[in-house]
């Protein structure tokens, strides 16, 4: 995004608006975070704002100033298409193409509402009026902390806008460890801090708020986890039957790749969900190093993401999908043990 285009920008939002605010399915803390935090800048140029989630998402998040405001369009679908065909501009958060949001697609796709991206995943589709694309960003909600600064407005960061933003950054850099955390990452925070994001209860509402079971099934998913050394790879399933037996309920398996990843000498790691309403495996992928998740996740199961953090799905069963990763991995082997 150049000059040119903030100031066009500027000029479009200087007069009340009707907007539509729009993350990718199963929207995680930086989907949120990012959302609602430019629902609550925007709200405040007196714009008409929605924030239109494809479905829902984990309790751990619903506690973000703005929640209440979410519409979900699995559950509200006439609500929110109406909204979506009505939107002078959709801003689309934290992804990269349309069929990122599910059923959300074509009503997305037909709208002729002017589209604004903002986001941080690779391969961007070319769908934006705007398209705000930085893949070296830790988080969507840096990016809007730096389009607001852009667009001359830190003033107006409040309590709100800080936490939501804090969240998002604090989560998809695996609290500001990954490598896409930055000295400006942490600039930014600091401001958070100051504008009144109170760190210690954001940590504690989205990470100690674990349900006796959730902690079950992350001792289940901890003794399925397999370790592969000559491909420095470690692996973890949940079937659907393991997912039941612990009550599974939306975010209970956020983060347990981590612990795979974390195991001494693995650059790869990966977890294999089974969803028999769905009809797949949903896989997440997480790597150390140059070694490309995103790229192994576009070669091999239908998805995509950041070097380091990559999801995607297989249409297999769970064992079929496990024993299809286990015969790519030779040909990674190289790479996976050059890290
Ligand atoms: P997670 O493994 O936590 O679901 O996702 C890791 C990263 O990969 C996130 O940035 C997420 O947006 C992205 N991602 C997850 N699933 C998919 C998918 O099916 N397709 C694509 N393109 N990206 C995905
Ligand atoms: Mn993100």
């Amino acid at each position: 995004m150049n000059e040119q285009d903030i100031t066009s920008i500027k000029q479009l939002l200087s007069n009340q608006k009707k907007i539509v605010i729009v993350p990718h399915k199963n929207p995680d803390g930086d989907a949120i975070g990012s959302t609602l935090g430019l629902y609550h800048y925007l709200i405040k140029g007196n714009h008409l704002v929605n924030v239109l989630v494809p479905n829902d998402y984990p309790t751990f998040l619903k506690w973000i100033p703005g929640n209440d405001v979410i519409l979900k369009h699995d559950s509200q679908t006439k609500v929110c298409d109406a909204l979506i065909e009505n939107a002078d501009i959709i801003f689309t958060l934290d992804f990269n193409a349309f069929h990122r949001t599910g059923n959300m697609e074509t009503v997305l796709a037909n709208s002729n509402a002017l589209k604004i991206m903002i986001d941080h995943h690779q391969a961007p589709d070319d769908y934006a009026t705007y398209m705000f694309s930085d893949v070296s960003m830790s988080s969507t909600c840096e990016m809007i902390y730096n389009f607001i600064d852009m667009l001359g407005d830190t003033d107006l960061i409040d309590s709100n806008i800080a936490t939501c933003l804090y969240v998002g950054i604090m989560t998809d850099t695996g609290s500001f460890r990954f490598l896409s955390t930055t000295s400006k990452t942490h600039r930014i925070i600091a401001q958070l801090i100051e504008k009144g994001a109170n760190n210690t209860n954001i940590h504690n509402n989205v990470y100690d708020t674990n349900s006796y079971e959730r902690l079950q099934l992350l001792g289940c998913a901890l003794s399925n986890l397999k370790v592969i050394p000559e491909s420095r790879a470690a692996y973890i399933t949940l079937s659907q039957e393991e997912l039941n037996k612990y009550n599974y309920k939306k975010g209970d398996t956020e983060g347990v790749v981590n612990y795979a990843l974390s195991l001494n000498n693995t650059v790869l790691a990966a977890i294999f969900i089974e969803d028999k309403q769905e009809g797949i495996v949903k896989i997440s992928l997480r790597s150390k190093g140059h070694f490309s998740v995103n790229e192994l996740s576009r070669a091999h199961f239908n998805g995509g993401g950041h070097t380091n953090a990559a999801g995607g799905k297989s249409y297999l069963s769970l064992e079929d999908t496990v024993a299809k990763f286990i015969s790519i991995l030779p040909s990674y082997n190289k790479a996976l043990n050059n890290e």
